[in-house]
């Protein structure tokens, strides 16, 4: 079915059209008619999945049936559980706004940057992405009401309870009015999004998408075996070998991800690190100058593993495995997304032999192995310096 069978606005189709969306996703078929339709939703579906524009496009299509309100009375909220997914939604309602008749505001709050600018900007605002504690700030700073609130949307409310939103969430759902739309998306629905999911939602309509063992099958994924010593090395080596740009490598410390993307500048390989110890400041920096394809390799904890969507990476290393398979599902989900293939490409030492094997078992598909010491890594090290 195409976009414009599904009842959105008119306006919103060219826009849809110049940016290559084409036909919508399983989900969006589904989940845009039921919030059209006033629906409650709960939507099982990971990042990747084309989950955000299945709610921004018919937000964005009701919302110009409403009626103004009064100043800092937002009519949607979108509770988010980073400051980097919320400014990933905000993006998506600000690509699809500008076209439609009636002016949309939107604004992204999160923790961790000063308040004072985003008081002021709330001034007017329609849609608010927001994580939980900011949002609580704001609401008693006066800074904006909830009470004329139409759609609440949780995104990601799996990873909103893991971080510990709990109490924050409970406190924002109190202050809301009775009536409105509940909109709930999620990676997974574990017993603690379950009951949140009848605590909120009146009758939802639910829907379940499973693309991640979809897209593993559009991921080329190689393992090199590997000791701790040679990791290095052979990043760079293969970094070089294939001039690969866009890199995204995944350390399982922190230290870790300072310590690879130092060596990787000491060889001239353009890189930095974001982890949860980095200012607020440089993690939307180092994000976006490697969205923009300004900076090449970016190490990363599992901090962004989950819910950052960039288009077309070409390629995810796992310098060092993560613990759960879950995670490593999410960690590749980065590349092989929609219709652009990628490459993921796993470091095993000895040691991580066997968590490997489980690894490969719990995803159902076995990784080709290489063995590298027959490479010739003499590329990887620029002349005269060592490691
Ligand atoms: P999401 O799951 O919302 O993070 O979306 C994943 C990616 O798919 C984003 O980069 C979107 O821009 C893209 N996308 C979403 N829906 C479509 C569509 N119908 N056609 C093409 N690209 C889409």
């Amino acid at each position: 079915m195409p976009f414009s069978k599904l009842g959105l606005s008119p306006a919103l189709l060219h826009v849809l059209a110049s940016h290559n969306y084409t036909r919508p996703y399983p989900i969006q078929q589904e989940v845009i008619p039921a919030i059209l339709n006033n629906n409650d939703v709960l939507g099982i579906a990971p990042t990747g999945s084309g989950k955000t524009a299945s709610y921004v496009l018919p937000i964005l299509t009701n919302l110009q049936q409403a009626t103004g309100s009064k100043n800092r009375h937002i009519n949607v909220l979108v509770l988010a559980p980073t400051r980097e997914l919320a400014m990933q939604v905000s993006d998506v309602f600000k690509l699809f706004s500008p076209s439609l008749p009636q002016k949309v505001k939107t604004l992204a709050v999160f923790g961790g940057a000063s308040i004072n600018p985003q008081m002021m900007a709330l001034r007017g605002v329609n849609v608010l992405i927001a994580t939980p504690g900011r949002l609580l700030e704001l609401v008693e700073a006066n800074a904006v009401h909830l009470s004329s609130i139409q759609t609440l949307v949780l995104d990601e409310a799996d990873k909103m309870l893991n971080l510990g939103f709990k109490e924050e969430m409970d406190r924002i759902f109190s202050l809301l009015p009775a009536v409105r739309q509940n909109l709930l998306f999620s990676a997974t629905l574990s017993n603690d999004v379950n009951n949140i999911t009848q605590f909120l939602l009146r009758d939802p309509l639910v829907f379940k998408i499973e693309p991640e063992i979809e897209s593993i099958d559009l991921i080329t994924q190689l393992g090199y075996f590997v000791t701790n010593e040679k990791k290095g090395p052979l990043l760079r080596y293969l970094i070089k070998r294939d001039n690969m740009q866009q890199v995204l490598v995944f350390t399982s410390t922190i230290y870790s991800a300072d310590n690879v993307a130092d060596k990787l500048r000491k060889n001239g390989i353009d890189a930095l690190s974001i982890h949860s110890k980095k200012s607020q400041g440089a993690r939307i920096d180092a994000l976006s100058e490697f969205k923009a394809g300004t900076l090449r390799v970016l190490v990363a904890t599992d901090l962004i593993s989950r819910g950052i969507d960039i288009q077309f990476l070409p390629y995810v290393f796992n310098y060092e495995l993560p613990r759960s398979p879950k995670e490593f599902i999410h960690r590749i989900g980065r590349t092989g997304r929609a219709e652009s293939p990628g490459t993921a490409i796993t470091f095993v030492t000895p040691a991580d032999k066997e968590h490997f094997k489980v690894i490969q078992k719990k995803m159902g598909k076995r990784v080709t192995m290489i063995d590298f010491e027959n490479m010739d890594l003499r590329l990887a090290k620029p002349s005269g310096k060592s490691e």
